[in-house]
């Protein structure tokens, strides 16, 4: 790969599309293609199929897809499913068809069994049932994996899969319905600490309301650092890398995690919040607790840059410019 290569970056939109192109753009990469939703639907196979066939690109990222919190996941069930599917079966296939180098898909945590031992090593995929709040899009992450890893047996594709933890960042979602829990929290201690600043009785500031119990652990990773890692894997790790090591994808992650409760008293902080948190346990936990073993990708020689206050405060600059 050098910086000239033809390299589409499928939902340069997202949160993770935008820091690929943040990343590639400042790396010196001048030949990024890249559509809108309207002007390729990544559902519709024979669009999809015409673009590979006339653009040709030689590097590939799928960054796009159907994604959402647990409430969003729980209620577009059929949509996180079908959606997904044919975004990625799509692309997968449209890629090895027209010779594409080298392909990544992502995917996510929650493609590992609900119960899993902590921290979650990659060959602990499809070891046990799934957690069912998110199952329709796990299940779509799942086949998508499985594509990239039978189109290299079958046909030698250098195509492969990597899954990132819990992401955040700049362009995120901040929608408190359909949102994760990081930007959800962002929103709701803001927007408490502004209505509080414009009461008159102190002595009735509204409090922040967290979903579930506050003891469910996750991790969180800085969206620039998943940039960063897909940079240095599709710069220095091939298909083979992977499939060689009998695994079928790669984590990636900051290592550590810690409780929503934590989660919810570091951004009570941050913002600058003086009421109080009060736990809504008629709302779903989801899994107890998400956490990836990186020793693999570490081992290959990334690791991640940004803790988690310093991209908190990023996340919040941003949300203050943009929200
Ligand atoms: P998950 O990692 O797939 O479970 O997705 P989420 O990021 O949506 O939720 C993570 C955890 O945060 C769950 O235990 C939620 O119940 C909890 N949580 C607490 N407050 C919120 C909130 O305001 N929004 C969301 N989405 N989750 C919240």
């Amino acid at each position: 790969m050098n910086k000239s290569s033809k390299l589409y970056i499928a939902g340069h939109t997202g949160m993770v599309g935008s820091a690929l192109m943040r990343k590639f753009t400042a790396e010196g990469f001048t030949n990024i293609i890249t559509k809108t939703r309207e002007e390729l639907d990544l559902r519709n196979q024979q669009a999809v199929t015409h673009f590979f066939q006339t653009e040709k690109p030689e590097y590939v990222i799928i960054a796009a897809a159907k994604v959402g919190g647990i409430l969003a996941n729980n209620t577009y069930r059929a949509e996180f499913l079908y959606d997904n599917l044919m975004i990625q079966s799509n692309i997968i296939h449209a890629s090895a068809s027209s010779g594409v180098e080298k392909l990544i898909f992502l995917g996510s945590s929650c493609i590992y069994p609900r119960d899993c031992p902590q921290p979650i090593k990659e060959e602990y995929l499809l070891t046990g049932p799934l957690e069912q709040t998110n199952e329709p899009y796990a299940i779509a992450k799942i086949a998508g994996i499985k594509l990239c890893e039978n189109y290299y047996k079958q046909y030698g594709c250098n195509f492969y899969s990597v899954m990132p933890t819990n992401l955040y960042g700049p362009n995120d979602n901040f929608d408190l319905e359909t949102s994760h829990v990081l930007p959800a929290l962002i929103r709701k201690f803001h927007e408490a600490k502004v209505n509080n600043a414009e009461l008159v009785d102190k002595s009735t500031l509204s409090p922040v309301e967290v979903w579930g119990t506050g003891t469910p652990r996750r991790e969180f990773l800085y969206v620039d650092d998943l940039a960063d890692a897909l940079f240095f894997l599709l710069s220095e790790v091939e298909a083979r890398d992977i499939y060689e090591q009998r695994i079928t994808h790669l984590n990636i992650g900051t290592g550590e995690d810690i409780t929503i409760k934590e989660l919810a008293e570091m951004i009570k902080e941050i913002i600058g919040f003086k009421g109080e948190i009060i736990y809504d346990s008629t709302k779903p936990d989801g899994t107890s607790r998400k956490l990836l073993d990186v020793s693999r990708i570490n081992g290959l020689g990334w690791r991640s840059k940004i803790d988690l206050e310093e991209g908190i405060k990023k996340t919040y600059e941003w949300f203050l410019k943009y929200q």
